[in-house]
């Protein structure tokens, strides 16, 4: 096992390194170093940058506008982006529904959709859960019946993040009623200004955005915008992620947040021994994150079938998120008090203490979702006991 980067994997590290200095615009790498929020505008600008370079999909094959790069250049590249400050590209194109596309669609389906979502000029939100379907997906009850060369769709989605600026949705609708849960589904790209949709804003308790609920009320969708076989789109949903499963960490956002914590303690923030201490026993478990991480990454990319293994660091990644967001608090101390002046509509007040301290509160209520989306903690206790460790 080769856990230590190789000389040209250093290289590769110095040549995003230089680029980032070079290109990331400084604006946007403040905002969000101080947890500010990134403007759609702004992250579609830096989308064209890193694809103008041939950067902005390394997941995808180079034919459709990847990289080509291995596993650990992909966690390379993912480190050197976070601890440069640069934003996450949109995950529901790049990481989810453009890797399904790439699969499952049809080369028509390749030329409509792939370059736009390379090029930020379509947005995507991710239609799968529902009141009564979350860690049951397969449960969906939101029906598409077909009537001609169209699906005819009712049903609402839940927890639909970003659909008050997506343009498109991808869903997973019910389109056999009598089958077993799994085999009746199918998985839809529909267009959010297709009449019947309505989005409505569902908030936080940091009192943003965070969520939307999506209804469809006769929405005619066509169907030749069905991603893969009618009844087989759990297959679609489950691959939908592909090499994506084993990038489920947070090793570089981890990284990003001790260093700001450490940026913090040097500006002031409280220096006490119990948060001198946490930030060692914080250190030394994103180590161990990384290690096993960067394991399973070498394994897959010597040609190693990989399991369940990636719960492992779904469930420790999320964590981790989350215990550094309690230490900054405490090392920011009362200064976390007062929420960021952006919510409820913002007022004309500078923020109140150090710079620092102004979004704590907000990114750390935040980061909480981390352990729920994607495959809640106690589903990952699960895979693990099962698949993993046999119990
Ligand atoms: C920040 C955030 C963003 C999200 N964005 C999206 C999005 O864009 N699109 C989308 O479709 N969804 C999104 N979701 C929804 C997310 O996928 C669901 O919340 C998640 O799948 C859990 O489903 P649920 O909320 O219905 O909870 P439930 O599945 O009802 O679970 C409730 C509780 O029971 C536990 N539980 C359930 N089943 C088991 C079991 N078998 N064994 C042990 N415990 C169990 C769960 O862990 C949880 O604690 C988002 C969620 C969050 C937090």
């Amino acid at each position: 096992m080769q856990l230590q980067l190789s000389a040209a994997q250093r290289s590769f590290r110095e040549e995003v390194r230089e680029f980032l200095a070079a290109n990331l615009p400084a604006e946007i790498a403040e905002k969000v170093r101080f947890g500010r929020g990134v403007g759609k505008d702004e992250l579609g600008a830096w989308t064209r940058v890193l694809n103008g370079r041939g950067w902005a999909a390394p997941n995808w094959p180079v034919v459709h506008g990847g990289t080509g790069w291995s596993l650990i250049e992909r966690h390379v590249f993912d480190v050197e982006c976070r601890r440069a400050h640069a934003p996450p590209l949109s995950g529901f194109g790049f990481n989810m529904v453009g890797p399904a596309i790439i699969k499952f669609g049809t080369s028509a389906q390749h030329q409509q959709f792939l370059p736009q979502i390379l090029n930020a000029e379509l947005w995507w939100c991710q239609g799968y859960s529902e009141p009564q379907a979350g860690s049951d997906l397969a449960s969906v009850r939101t029906r598409a019946d077909r009537r001609g060369d169209a699906y005819v769709v009712n049903g609402s989605k839940i927890w639909t993040s970003a659909a008050e600026s997506a343009d498109w949705i991808f869903a997973l609708v019910r389109t056999d009623q009598n089958a077993k849960p799994q085999r009746g589904i199918s998985f839809l790209l529909i267009d959010m200004t297709t009449l019947g949709i309505t989005v409505e804003p569902l908030i936080a308790f940091n009192g943003k955005r965070l969520w939307n609920q999506v209804f469809f009320e006769d929405v005619q969708v066509p169907v030749e915008n069905r991603l893969g076989e009618e009844n087989q789109g759990w297959a679609v949903a489950k691959s939908l992620l592909g090499d994506e499963r084993l990038m489920v960490s947070r090793v570089s956002e981890n990284k990003r947040l001790l260093g700001r914590l450490r940026e913090i303690l040097a500006a002031g923030g409280l220096r006490e021994p119990t948060v001198e201490r946490g930030l060692a026993e914080l250190a030394i478990r994103l180590d161990a994150l990384e290690m096993t991480s960067l394991r399973l990454l070498s394994e897959a990319d010597a040609g190693g079938q990989i399991g369940a293994e990636p719960s492992m660091l779904k469930l420790k990644g999320s964590e981790l998120v989350q215990a550094i967001d309690a230490l900054t608090f405490a090392a920011v101390g009362y200064w976390t008090a007062p929420l960021d002046s952006s919510l409820l509509g913002g007022n004309n007040e500078g923020p109140v203490g150090p710079d620092y301290a102004e979004y704590a509160a907000s990114s750390r209520y935040h980061h909480l979702g981390f352990t729920i989306a994607g495959g809640s903690s106690e589903i990952q206790h699960d895979i693990i006991a099962k698949q993993v460790l046999g119990l």
